[in-house]
């Protein structure tokens, strides 16, 4: 119980045709939020720590913090590494005690996103930790707007590419791109999930989506019965829990810092609380 790696929490996703959400959090209060939201659930969940968050939390700060809530918490927990892009943050991550890591070599070319990833699971699989890779080219809002979400097609991860990458590289999850974006969508994204579905009849992997912020339930549902078994959200919980924080300090103007980490506490668990129901993982940990 407790502590697991990324295989074991997807493997079982996987039969049970659910997904596991995989929160980012950048500070002890998210963290517990989080943690606390998966334990009222009873479902697994995945902890992440995002390499492009360093300059909000260093690596060893949240390998201590997010590996003590994992070791005590009475659901399983996989603390990931999300989006490694540097060799030395991944093996970092592996001696601190993460139990899975992410290889961000996407935008390199094909060849050498296999070699890269193929370095890190040799290293990783030989210690039980799990690694994830990522095929294809995900999009992110730059806040403008300017993105065309129905023109993505051609950077979506291929199939023949996900069958050739798969069998090269032995990973244990693929993210994938089939039109989500990362960060706030400004318009209405157009999600392909006929190719969700070719990916994973072809590779028999479990499948990760990026960019899971602010998707429809429908849409979120529709993603997992097509094969996708981890989500990863942030950027909606990020927003909404910060407006949560204004109204409450515009209508308690007597509050104590102390009064702030427990209303985030809150705001964080009701926002993930509400997506592991979503996800389908409620009642399996
Ligand atoms: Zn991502």
């Amino acid at each position: 119980m407790t502590l697991v790696n990324l295989a074991t929490v997807l493997s079982k996703a996987k039969e049970g045709k659910y997904a596991v959400g995989a929160f980012n959090a950048t500070d002890l209060n998210t963290a517990r939020g989080i943690v606390e939201a998966a334990e009222q659930e009873k479902s697994p969940i995945i902890l992440q720590f995002a390499e492009s968050h360093s300059k909000y939390i260093s690596l060893e700060q949240a390998a201590n913090m997010y590996l003590d809530l994992a070791t005590r918490a009475c659901v399983p927990i996989c603390v990931h590494l999300d989006h490694g892009e540097n060799f030395n943050t991944i093996i970092r991550a592996i001696k601190l005690g993460f139990t899975s890591v992410m290889v961000d070599a996407s935008l390199k070319p094909f060849e050498e996103n296999i070699q890269n990833t193929k370095e890190i699971v040799k290293i990783a699989q030989s210690l039980g930790i799990s690694v994830e890779a990522e095929l294809g080219v995900m999009n992110a809002e730059d806040g403008s707007g300017s993105l065309d979400y129905n023109t993505m097609d051609d950077t979506y991860t291929s199939v023949q590419e996900a069958k050739e990458f798969v069998q090269k590289t032995k990973i244990d999850a693929l993210a994938i791109a089939f039109g989500t974006v990362h960060g706030l969508y400004k318009k209405e994204p157009n999600l392909n999930y006929e190719r969700i579905k070719a990916i994973q009849n072809c590779t028999d992997m479990p499948l990760v989506m990026h960019g899971g912020s602010g998707l429809s339930n429908e849409e979120y549902q529709q993603s997992v019965a097509n094969g996708i078994t981890k989500i990863n959200y942030y950027s909606t919980m990020s927003f909404e829990v910060t407006n949560g924080l204004r109204n409450y300090l515009n209508s308690n103007s007597d509050a104590f810092l102390f009064d702030v980490d427990a209303k985030t506490i809150e705001l964080v668990k009701n926002n993930i609380a509400e997506k592991i129901q979503i996800f389908g993982s409620s009642n399996k940990a």
